[in-house]
């Protein structure tokens, strides 16, 4: 902690920041990544309600924790804080945009997005980040896979509706190299990672979304970060970036306040918040979407030449969450599994492609992804116990009444109890489903009384959200289930987990803050990585594509520095 100049800095840990960490470090140069979350190690995430109760970002309340929930007027959004930014809390999915999806508008005549890449510019970066992350499909022609029932409920139902279901990478491990895949093994690492702990493969447990306790999913604290670690990256946590500027012999001056955590456990309430100072030649800012957006809107009067697309291009990714249930007397269907258990397996497994106008193949309207979702044991012991009162009371009033009438009474409960664990579609028979595509980004982010603000609502995507939740409840047709909208739909919300833009790549400032390699425009060696830099929604999971473009942007940097 005493260096106190670096080649560069590096703000936040998530798919921008660590690749830049790893792409520079391994290139010989001095980095340091500030990251304002804590590390977790295998057996860190929080399970109880008491632990889960400090497991929230919020330091002004004494809490350092992983979710990070911010509300705005129309849209909330849940983003992660901690080493490895949001690959803690995600599902794994990695796959590539679209090609007909890096749309071509002119801004100038109205339109919403001009990416200044092409899925062939990514070509090779995605290659390179998958070769790290080590994507692959869920293993599910093998035992206990293949007995996901939510998987085979989503296959049947989405194939019915007219979809064609496939299974998309997931950086999760499920097996030793080529071995067949086993839950709950040793992995073999080829190096040690971060932690020093011992990964296992992939235990089925569906908690990947608050966190893997077993180290199976490949998060970029296992791959980027470790690797940048043993590259000399120096790596701090709980250290949060409050302001930067301009220094007046070339650089920047980073400040940044160093919390009170515990490596991933508590804070230590007794000890103060400490603010210190770092310079560097470069600054690379990838705290994602709002976090970025945010800093650089703070920080906005040290930056005067800054283009006026700042905050703008704000997106969700088109996420719609919705959910189908199984009728409690539907007819069997021999297709479908008797129970969607959605506990078992990991979060998500399988997805299905609408298709877009863009696609030049008869489509029409905006396309979208559909994905199975899940969630973690204690979830479905929770909806199971707000079902059981029924049942509850059914068991206590029959013992009333033999207690009552002096009739002998069958003493021996297990079949009654069992009943009580039966029949719950709330726990056993609910399949989320998760819908993203290519929304318009049509949202701003701007400062209002010193607080990050969105202006954003779903007039312009009305018809993309009408189309995905049609499908959805094509789907739960198919399903022979009840369709539901999330809740909060009716509080005329959203939820994403997928915020971007706010720092739009473009050709230039007129365009974009940032230019196609992350630069910030007027401001050289001031860069922008990560979910910010998005001039429209990716359509797809967006993790891979913040990487590979961060790939690109490592490349571009280094080149530079080469030719400089
Ligand atoms: C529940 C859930 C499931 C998801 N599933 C998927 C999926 O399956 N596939 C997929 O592609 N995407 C998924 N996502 C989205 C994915 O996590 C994000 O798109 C991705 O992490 C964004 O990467 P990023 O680099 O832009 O920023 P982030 O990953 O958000 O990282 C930003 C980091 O910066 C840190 N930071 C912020 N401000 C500061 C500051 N001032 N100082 C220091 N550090 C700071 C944060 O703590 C954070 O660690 C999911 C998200 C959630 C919440
Ligand atoms: S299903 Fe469980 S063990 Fe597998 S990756 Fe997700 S959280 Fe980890």
């Amino acid at each position: 902690m005493n260096q106190t100049h670096f080649d560069t800095v590096i703000v936040g840990s998530g798919f921008g920041g660590s690749v830049m960490a790893y792409r520079l470090a391994e290139a010989g140069r001095e980095v340091c990544l500030l990251e304002k979350g804590k590390a977790y190690p295998p057996g860190s995430f929080p399970r109880s309600p008491y632990n889960a109760h400090d497991n929230f970002w919020d330091p002004k309340e004494g809490r350092y924790g992983l979710f990070d929930l911010w509300s705005f007027h129309r849209i909330h959004a849940l983003v992660a804080s901690g080493l490895g930014g949001g690959s803690l809390v995600y599902a794994n999915v990695l796959v590539r945009k679209d090609e007909a999806w890096f749309v071509n508008e002119n801004l100038s005549q109205g339109g919403y997005e001009n990416w200044p890449v092409t899925r062939a510019d990514l070509e090779p970066h995605y290659d390179r980040v998958e070769q790290v992350l080590s994507p692959k499909p869920y293993p599910f022609e093998f035992a206990p896979y293949s007995g996901t029932s939510k998987t085979q409920a989503f296959w049947t139902a989405t194939k019915r509706a007219g979809l064609e279901p496939f299974f998309p990478g997931l950086a999760v491990t499920f097996a030793n190299g080529d071995a067949a895949p086993v839950p709950g093994e040793p992995i073999h690492e080829a190096e040690p990672n971060l932690h020093g702990r011992t990964r296992l493969t992939c235990r089925l447990c569906g908690e990947c979304d608050v966190g893997c306790n077993y180290g199976s999913k490949n998060t970029l604290d296992y791959t980027y970060l470790s690797a940048a670690a043993r590259c000399g990256a120096e790596l701090r946590t709980g250290c949060e970036v409050k302001s930067f500027a301009p220094r007046d012999v070339g650089g920047y001056t980073v400040t940044y306040v160093e919390h009170p955590l515990t490596a991933a456990g508590p804070a230590d309430e007794s000890a103060p918040s400490t603010s210190h100072t770092v310079t560097a030649d470069r600054l690379v800012l990838s705290a994602g979407a709002l976090g970025s957006t945010y800093l650089l809107l703070k920080n906005r009067i040290a930056f005067p030449r800054l283009s006026r697309r700042l905050g703008t291009c704000f997106s969700g990714n088109g996420d719609l969450l919705t959910f189908v249930r199984k009728r409690p007397n539907a007819q069997a269907d021999p297709e479908m599994p008797a129970v969607i258990d959605p506990t078992f397996g990991p979060v998500i497994t399988s997805a299905a492609r609408v298709g877009d106008a863009l696609d030049g193949d008869g489509s029409s309207g905006r396309g979208f992804y559909l994905e199975d979702a899940g969630f973690p044991a204690h979830l479905a012991w929770a909806l199971q116990v707000m079902a059981a009162p029924g049942p509850l009371l059914t068991l206590l009033s029959q013992r009333f009444l033999w207690d009552w009438t002096g009739k002998g009474a069958d003493p021996r409960l297990p079949s009654q109890l069992a009943r009580m664990l039966s029949g719950n579609t709330l726990a056993g028979g609910v399949l989320p489903l998760l819908g993203m595509g290519h929304d318009v980004p049509d949202g701003r982010l701007r400062l209002r009384a010193g607080r990050l603000d969105v202006d954003w609502n779903r007039r312009a995507s009305k018809d993309y959200f009408k189309r995905a939740r049609a499908t959805s409840q094509r789907v739960a047709q198919e399903l022979g289930a009840t369709f539901a909208d999330n809740p909060i739909r009716y509080l005329n919300r959203l939820v994403t987990v997928h915020p971007l833009g706010g720092c739009p790549m473009g050709r230039n400032e007129e365009e974009g803050v940032v230019d196609s390699y992350g630069e910030v425009f007027n401001y050289p060696d001031l860069c922008v990585v990560d979910g910010a830099m998005m001039p429209g929604p990716v359509g797809a999971n967006p993790s891979l594509t913040i990487a590979a473009l961060a790939d690109r942007c490592a490349d571009r940097l280094l080149e530079k520095r080469r030719r400089g």
